[in-house]
């Protein structure tokens, strides 16, 4: 059958006395257990009628009860649409209006907030439940719903950093094969602990991370959120760690990161936003692994690794996962040769179904041929090895050249001045646009001149800043990425007369 959850549950079967999930601060879950609460939040949400391809919100910190409500929404054959807690009730609106969902899944803190637009909607609402609520009652099994592997499992509003956020579809088709290469590829074993400090309403902590542990029935340490002590004490128990950049960065602020503390890993994955050669240098010096980068999105889960055997090359995401494809392409989607910069568009059974009730912005993104234009510009090796350069919205065009922000990024963290930095394009009279530094000093503020001096023989003249701003940090999102539409509003007035 189609329904993805009918994988896993023969791994939860098999494995019913592992152990699942490895919780703060309270009594682990064995695969039993979790089948146990699965069958539980899905006999709660049949209580309000819903039926196979309704669409049910889930706004909710992250906690066991609720991976297992996603768990009871594919298995119910339901449309799981995770939202980001941080949502706004105006942000919600627009979901409400645009996902028409049946059912509101909220925390009891959110519920106020979420009220009005579900309202309006005729949405009914559920409120989670947590360990020991008073609904406890033994559940009575439930079917797995059949599904075609085409049909809907989830739809992931992507973060949007322009315009309106866009619903991504993603079948059980979708999340089965990604999940299966990921566990290949990533080589999973009986043996191997996960640690899960992601938010699971995204990609990244709900389906590659969660997916390899679960199709494998093998523990994860699922911890509510990332916080460096707390997982410095679960290091030693890992034998993988997913993050984004950020969480290797603030766990190498840690005195106590050493190769002791992570005795037992077998690799540290890395995604969802660049991992800087630095960090990856820096990690390796430390710990003695090479952080593996991979690279993802929304729409199509995981597109590239570097390898589990062979070269992790630093400021790299690796080749095409198997069954997959990669090209590098011009605006027309012919590829462009090995060395030059083109935009990013993959093929295979991981692209999603389209957006959700757009189908104009769906064909403008879907090639005849069945590749995604993904908006990330890189480039490829003669053996198809991908580096990112960057947004294609955020390239920034002066005088005509074209300037690849990572470029100049990569050069001015290179500064012992620079911490870290953003490079941006801002409105300028002659220009058109002018390449800016935004950057975050490691002492004294950085000035214009010092990065003249650094980068004078190393950039041509038209990449190198025009403008430099000294930051105390970069805005960044819940997933690590700075938010370079923040900085370009922010500063869009930086030549103004
Ligand atoms: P999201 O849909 O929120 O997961 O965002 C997907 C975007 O994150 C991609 O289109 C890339 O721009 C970025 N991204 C993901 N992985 C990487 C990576 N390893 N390096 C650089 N950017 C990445």
């Amino acid at each position: 059958m189609g329904n993805f959850f009918a994988e896993l549950e023969r791994a939860f079967e098999s494995n019913a006395g592992q152990t699942a999930l490895m919780l703060d601060d309270r009594d682990d879950w064995t695969y039993r257990d979790l089948v146990y609460h699965i069958n539980r939040a899905a006999c709660e949400l049949r209580t309000f009628g819903v039926q196979p391809g309704d669409r049910v919100f889930v706004q909710v910190q992250k906690s066991a009860e609720n991976l297992a409500l996603y768990l009871a929404c594919l298995k119910l054959g339901l449309v799981y649409v995770p939202l980001n807690t941080a949502y706004t009730e105006a942000e919600l609106d627009y979901f409400v209006s645009d996902a028409e969902p049946v059912l509101y899944v909220g925390d009891q803190a959110r519920t106020d907030v979420a009220c009005a637009p579900l309202r309006t909607a005729n949405a009914r609402q559920l409120l989670v439940f947590g360990p020991g609520d008073a609904r406890e009652k033994v559940p009575q099994s439930t079917e797995t719903q059949p599904r075609e592997s085409s049909d809907l499992a989830a739809i992931l509003y992507t973060s949007g950093t322009t315009g309106r956020s866009k619903g991504a579809m993603l079948s059980h088709g979708n999340l089965s094969s990604n999940a299966r290469s990921l566990s290949d590829e990533w080589g999973w074993q009986g043996s191997d602990v996960l640690l899960n400090a992601l938010p699971i309403f995204h990609v990244h902590g709900l389906f590659i991370a969660s997916h390899c542990a679960l199709l494998n029935g093998t523990p994860m340490i699922f911890m509510e959120k990332f916080e460096p002590s707390q997982v410095m004490t679960r290091l030693p128990d890992a034998t993988v760690m997913m993050g984004v950049p950020t969480f290797y960065t603030r766990l190498l602020d840690r005195q106590d990161l050493n190769q002791d503390s992570v005795a037992h890993m077998r690799v540290f994955i890395c995604g969802s936003a660049p991992l800087t050669e630095q960090t990856f240098a820096e990690w390796e010096q430390r710990t003695g692994h090479r952080i593996l980068e991979r690279y993802g999105m929304s729409e199509t889960i995981i597109n590239t690794s570097n390898p589990l055997e062979g070269e992790r090359v630093a400021g790299t995401v690796g080749y095409a996962l198997p069954g997959q494809q990669v090209r590098v392409a011009d605006e027309v989607g012919v590829p462009v040769p090995s060395g030059e910069v083109g935009m990013i568009e993959v093929a295979g059974p991981n692209v999603f179904q389209g957006y959700w009730r757009m189908p104009e912005k769906t064909a403008e993104e879907l090639r005849e041929d069945g590749f995604f234009i993904t908006g990330d510009l890189g480039v490829q090796d003669a053996g198809g090895r991908l580096s990112i350069v960057g947004r294609s919205k955020d390239l920034v065009i002066s005088g005509g050249y074209n300037v690849y922000p990572k470029e100049v990024e990569g050069v001015l963290d290179e500064m012992p001045e620079v911490a870290e930095s953003a490079v941006i394009g801002v409105t300028h009279r002659d220009f058109g646009e002018a390449v800016v530094a935004v950057v975050v000093a490691s002492g004294a503020e950085v000035t214009l001149q010092d990065i003249e001096q650094a980068l004078g023989s190393r950039l041509a003249r038209f990449k190198q800043p025009k403008q430099v701003v000294n930051v105390p940090e970069l805005p960044r999102n819940t997933m690590g990425k700075v938010q370079k539409n923040k900085l370009r509003e922010l500063y869009s007035n930086l030549f103004d007369d």
